[in-house]
């Protein structure tokens, strides 16, 4: 059995626990691998190597920086396909669909590439006679990034990027289902020149999480994942006076109206709801179809769902492969049918669908005539279901959006400017597509939701990040004339 062990100091170090946690390939439902999970001890041991790493990495220059980064770039280029795989794997979504999650974890990439210009400070010349005021961003020490199974590779470039390329060592603890594909990227960032200690992946569960968190030399927490968690996490951390975004998780909605290209909007939901299984946390969960919207659009996305390509992430022309595990297959099965005994109408049950005997498959569904009382509609699902809620107004629509506990994305679809203006500057959610399905703000913008999507002050990657990982430092200069010097007292004043 292959073991995969934690990346400690720029080395693989074998886990000393005696603790092991299962990686299956879900599109057997074999084990493949068997990953450490590290105690109390291992996450100290990490956390000594980043502290010395730190010291050492705050002192490079934004040109070493920058290399590193663009080297490191060009080598996530070029292994594309090889990481794709790796994650298609152990997550179970098609390659094609991995390939796309690196593309866009490589977006930040190219952001931190310039993170010279993202740290420039700002200066006042003459604030008082001879007096400049300048203010500079500093890096905070060691962070911690704690991320979920679904983006194996992209949420973890959200964070270390630019933590690391603002002057930060980073240590990623990754969702024990998917751990490979960070494992990957920290021997690559060594090849590309990092040193050694400055990024480790310390694999674990909720032991490692909490040993990271209570660490008195971990200065921030990243964390993404579900919202009972991210809660939990940013709690525990700000109760320790810890810097901490914890992103959770979603229900997103897609407004459609009458007036909408409707071929248009099934095709976006379809893509949305089924994409990568519907383990996304930007997927479309709820379509909210507006008065005479509703019927065409569940004609339109019955007649497409057959279509859907169901097949193991390395089958070539395979659309939407399994679940993560058997278990999380089984729980959407039982959302599924929860829902039909409360009243929705199951138009498509993927519970039916002809998929592959072997491995943890659940085929694309759309329930209609969803309410909002339903548990299907209420809670995150993250499988492929899509649940038709239908009203009668747009306005019922936005205040429907805004009654949700979430607000990570949303979408609308129309031809009317007019609503969709309307609908961006009232919906309280904190990423919108005007006709576009899922949201995801381009690296040199920031991601993060609204409501029970995020817990914290900061959004990820982008500007946010770069204000995330660095502390600002205000420096009052003077080179005084010697003979304009003498002895004041008084508070300092500007005049
Ligand atoms: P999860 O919350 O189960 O796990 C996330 C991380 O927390 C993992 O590293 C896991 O090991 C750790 N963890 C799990 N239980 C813990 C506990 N009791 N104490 C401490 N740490 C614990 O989430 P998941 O199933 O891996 O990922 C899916 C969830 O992530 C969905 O809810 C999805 O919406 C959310 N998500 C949100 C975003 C976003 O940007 N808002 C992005 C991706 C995923």
């Amino acid at each position: 059995m292959r073991s995969i062990h934690h990346f400690i100091d720029g080395q693989h170090k074998a886990g000393t626990s005696g603790r092991v946690s299962d990686v299956f390939d879900p599109a057997t439902g074999e084990v493949q691998a068997q990953v450490d999970l590290a105690s109390v001890d291992e996450v100290n041991e990490a956390v000594k190597s980043a502290s010395k790493a730190a010291i050492a990495w705050r002192e490079s220059s934004l040109t070493q920086r920058t290399q590193i980064m663009f080297k490191f770039r060009e080598l996530l280029a070029d292994r594309t396909t090889e990481l794709a795989k790796v994650i298609s794997s152990e997550h179970g979504k098609v390659v094609s669909d991995a390939a796309g999650e690196v593309a866009r974890g490589l977006e930040n990439v190219e952001f931190a590439c310039g993170i010279a210009n993202h740290l420039k400070g700002s200066i006042n010349e003459q604030v008082s006679d001879g007096i400049e005021v300048y203010s500079l961003r500093q890096p905070l020490g060691v962070v911690a990034g704690i991320t979920p199974f679904n983006f194996p590779a992209m949420v973890p470039a959200w964070m270390f990027a630019t933590a690391i390329a603002c002057g930060n060592a980073f240590i990623c603890k990754p969702s024990e289902r998917d751990p490979s594909a960070s494992m990957l990227i920290g021997e690559w960032l060594i090849e590309a020149g990092l040193p050694p200690g400055v990024f480790s992946v310390v694999n674990g569960d909720k032991e490692a999480v909490d040993a990271l968190i209570d660490h008195h030399d971990i200065s921030a927490v990243s964390f993404v994942g579900s919202t009972p968690i991210a809660s939990y996490v940013y709690q525990r951390a700000t109760a320790l006076g810890k810097r901490v975004q914890a992103l959770g998780g979603a229900k997103n909605h897609m407004l459609v109206l009458p007036d909408a290209d409707i071929d248009m909007a099934a095709d976006a939901a379809v893509s949305a709801a089924y994409g990568s299984a519907g383990e996304r946390c930007m997927a479309v969960s709820a379509l909210v179809a507006v008065g005479s919207a509703a019927d065409q659009l569940v004609q339109a996305i019955s007649e497409r769902i057959p279509r859907v390509k169901i097949g193991a992430g390395n089958e070539p022309g395979a659309e939407m492969g399994p679940l993560v595990t058997a278990e999380h297959r089984d729980k959407v099965a039982g959302y599924v049918q929860r829902a039909k005994q409360d009243g929705a109408v199951a138009v498509v049950d993927g519970a039916h669908a002809d998929v592959p005997s072997l491995g943890f498959y659940f085929g694309p569904t759309l329930l209609d005539h969803v309410t909002p009382d339903m548990e299907c509609y209420q809670d995150e699902i993250f499988g492929p279901v899509l649940a038709v809620v239908r009203v009668e107004t747009f306005q019922e629509g936005i205040d429907l959006i805004n009654r949700n506990a979430y607000g990570n994305g949303t979408a609308i679809f129309t031809r009317d400017g007019g609503a969709a203006r309307q609908f961006q500057h009232e919906v309280q959610v904190g990423m919108v597509g005007i006709n576009v399905p899922i949201p995801v703000p381009v690296a040199y913008h920031s991601f993060g939701g609204w409501k029970a999507s995020l817990f914290g002050d900061t959004h990820m990657y982008g500007p946010e990040g770069v204000r995330f990982y660095t502390r600002a430092k205000a420096v009052t200069a003077r080179w005084p004339v010697p003979s304009s010097s003498q002895v004041d007292l008084g508070f300092p004043q500007n005049t």
